[in-house]
């Protein structure tokens, strides 16, 4: 195999709801989209970088620059047996693991279409249907946040994950608690608490949560692994794994008892699939994250939730919970049971829609 050229498109995307964190609210989505060409086969991926550097080190702008200006001088030209080199083909470039990921992403795809089978059977799936939850971002009033969940409830999603931050924990999670005690519930800090907030954190175990997600440091496991010997209710690990060298420390030092996977934070199918296979081998299940993603990213999430670790529903939702319209056809929809359905088509299984997406184009560029 070999790329014969790669293009990077930027789209802007308004979210139907404006998102709040711990770290950054988002209501029109930067979007960087890649399409190899391989072999005359043409693979599409997307970027997760976001429009600031609040989540990761990355933005769209600076996966833009080291897509163009260094992963693909590393690519170009060169021969490869499949999709699964590419991680090591672009090992030079330290980091930057969101720009990896979306080009490797699009030659995985394209391999698959080339193969004619889905890409969930390609990287080794054995889902034809995915169990989906929600994350649901901070909101001004508790009313307001017993709204949004009661709807998804109604969507049928199987389980609801909401983000807090300092001043924003007890009080919603002891509301939910209230207006729906059985719903299998979880928070995401992202990074926002030190160890010294253990005893708030400890208090949240009284609402029985499936698990907290990354309350401490985005680079931190030394305290995570402080913070989960005094804690009973899982830590989930999302920002601190950006490698399977990271994700075997987490492991072994007992940072956390699950992890959420994303593809763009490790950099693509092969090491997503690795930082799977030795959590199922730990007996740590695993979850896949979401970076408010277009369709294009949301496909490759749906495929990547088939391999069978990801026993724990995760954050690939509906395209509808985020865009007026979507980028691909079909679009994406949930059933009534919380779960979607795995496309069989060759590839990502989900169309690009070539026409919308050159309206929603801000810059284009045609690297060969
Ligand atoms: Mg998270």
């Amino acid at each position: 195999m070999r790329i014969r050229e790669i293009t990077l498109q930027e789209v802007r995307m308004k979210l139907v709801d404006p998102f709040e964190t711990s770290m950054d609210r988002t209501d029109v989505r930067r979007i960087l989209l890649v399409q190899a060409d391989v072999d005359g086969v043409i693979g599409w991926a997307e970027c997760v970088a976001g429009e600031t550097p609040f989540y990761s080190p990355e933005t769209a702008d600076t996966a833009w620059l080291i897509l163009r200006d260094f992963l693909w001088p590393l690519i170009k030209g060169k021969e490869f047996a499949s999709a699964s080199e590419v991680w090591d083909l672009l090992a030079r470039v330290r980091g930057h693991n969101m720009a990896k990921g979306s080009l490797e992403a699009a030659v995985w795809d394209a391999e698959a279409k080339q193969k004619g089978v889905p890409l969930s059977k390609l990287i080794g799936g054995v889902r034809d249907e995915i169990a989906c939850g929600v994350s649901i971002g901070i909101k001004e009033s508790l009313d307001e946040l017993a709204a949004a969940v009661q709807k998804e409830l109604a969507a049928g999603y199987q389980r609801i994950k909401i983000k807090i931050k300092p001043g924003k924990d007890l009080d919603p999670v002891r509301r939910l608690r209230q207006d729906f005690p059985r719903i299998k519930l979880l928070v995401d800090a992202n990074s926002a608490y030190t160890l010294n907030d253990w005893p708030l954190l400890k208090q949240l175990e009284g609402f029985y949560l499936m698990m907290i997600e990354q309350p401490l440091g985005w680079d931190d496991l030394y305290n995570h692994v402080e913070l989960q010997k005094k804690l009973d209710t899982p830590i989930c690990l999302d920002e601190c794994i950006h490698t399977e060298e990271h994700a075997r420390a987490a492991i072994e030092l007992g940072a956390c008892k699950i992890m959420n996977i994303k593809l763009g934070r490790v950099g693509g199918h092969t090491v997503a699939r690795r930082i799977h296979d030795l959590c199922q081998r730990h007996g740590i299940p695993v979850w896949c994250g979401g970076m408010l993603e277009s369709g294009i990213g949301r496909a490759h999430n749906i495929a990547l939730s088939t391999l069978p670790n990801f026993t724990l529903a995760g954050d690939v939702a509906a395209s509808k919970r985020y865009w007026e319209e979507d980028i691909i056809l079909p679009e994406v929809t949930v059933s009534a049971q919380g779960t979607i359905r795995v496309p069989t088509s060759p590839g990502i299984g989900f169309e690009p829609r070539l026409e919308r997406i050159d309206k929603l184009t801000v810059r284009k560029e045609r690297l060969a």
